[in-house]
């Protein structure tokens, strides 16, 4: 993290003239305080942070939390409410004389920032929405988080490799997924990062497929898209597999996306704009006849989210910098014949990117 992130967040604090802010994203939380509580929903909270410059922090949340957050969030205050976060919240914020207070407007449903109003309203708090702070803090990982993906990585590829070795023509898109992640709990991993994607043949036109009931036959591309979490950090590799002979289009296509994944890896340095990368992969697609078919962007950043900032696609301006991580996934999908998606993961640095997957050639055909 380079700076301590309660620090960067104190500064964000001055600089907006704000007297706190509330934290309620979870991986924010658990990014500022150390506290691992997940929520099940938007709607049901482990807790919210409450961070100020000189007050010590507080961690709100309920007796089902109690003794992790003690155990957990270092330096923080931990604070229990059994009449729900905002009439702890209220009282908090009339006794440290609050007058402007920032939130997470991306992470906090509508019903809830109403009452936060009707609340901030009787003290005489004036709520401040700020969104993706704490998300552009996260976005540069310091050597021990880099340690944690790299560990997830490495979990992630070792039960590929294991289901890879078992997978027979006649299995279900069911059953590998199944094979997949109980391999995964197995191996240590607390959880599967997202569902996992097991996509044969047609199936695989779409890039969010879920897997169904269907049999994998010979010949046909199979999308494995699959990730872990492991101390918390994720990882998210996708391979796309043939058994026996793939056909000569599906040669051709593969050949195709991991030429377009080679261009966007040698292109992706600290200081190129996450469009520029995402061009790399989409021009190659494109002069191929694909660029139609590729219709999501090249990647993504990952970390205690699967899905985090930075954005490689054409919408992103912004220049990347050494020490983030992110996927480079390209694809081509075509309705009625299925997919193909090859997706590493790289952590950028000053003069270029390092491929975090040991198997990154896998499939090179
Ligand atoms: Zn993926
Ligand atoms: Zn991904």
């Amino acid at each position: 993290m380079g700076q301590n992130p309660l620090n960067l967040l104190r500064a964000a604090i001055k600089v907006r003239k704000l007297d706190a802010i509330l934290i309620s994203q979870p991986e924010n939380r658990r990014y500022l305080s150390g506290y691992t509580a997940t929520d099940h929903s938007i709607a049901e909270s482990s807790g919210v942070l409450l961070v100020s410059v000189h007050d010590m922090p507080l961690l709100l949340t309920d007796s089902r939390y109690a003794l992790q957050a003690e155990a957990e969030a270092f330096g923080f205050e931990v604070m229990l409410y059994d009449r729900g976060m905002l009439a702890l919240l209220k009282k908090v914020l009339k006794k440290r004389g609050v007058c402007r207070l920032g939130f997470e407007s991306h992470y906090f449903l509508h019903a809830t920032a109403l009452k936060l109003a009707r609340v901030a309203e009787k003290v005489g708090t004036e709520l401040v929405p700020l969104t993706g702070l704490v998300e552009k803090f996260r976005q540069g990982k310091d050597v021990d988080e880099l340690e944690k993906i790299r560990a997830s990585v490495r979990l992630n590829e070792e039960v590929f490799q294991e289901v890879y070795a078992s997978l027979r023509v006649g299995m279900t898109e069911r059953q590998v997924a199944l094979a997949i992640e109980t391999t995964m709990r197995k191996k240590g991993a607390s959880a599967p990062s997202f569902e996992t994607i097991v996509a044969a043949g047609p199936n695989g036109a779409l890039p969010h497929a879920v897997p169904s009931d269907r049999p994998l036959q010979t010949g046909e591309p199979i999308i494995i898209d699959m990730g872990t979490v492991l101390n918390g950090y994720c990882s998210d590799m996708t391979r796309t597999v043939v058994l026996g002979e793939p056909d000569l289009k599906t040669r051709d296509l593969i050949r195709v996306v991991r030429r377009a994944q080679l261009a966007a890896t040698a292109k992706i340095r600290a200081g190129i704009t996450g469009r520029e990368a995402d061009r790399a992969a989409r021009e190659i697609i494109k002069q191929a006849g694909y660029g139609k078919n590729f219709g999501h962007g090249l990647g993504h950043g990952v970390g205690l989210a699967v899905h985090e900032a930075p954005s490689l696609s054409s919408r992103n301006r912004k220049k990347l910098r050494a020490g983030m991580v992110v996927t480079i996934e390209p694809g081509i999908y075509l309705p009625g014949w299925g997919g193909i998606r090859l997706e590493n993961m790289a952590v950028v640095t000053t003069d270029g990117c390092e491929i975090l997957n040991a198997d990154h050639t896998f499939l090179d055909i």
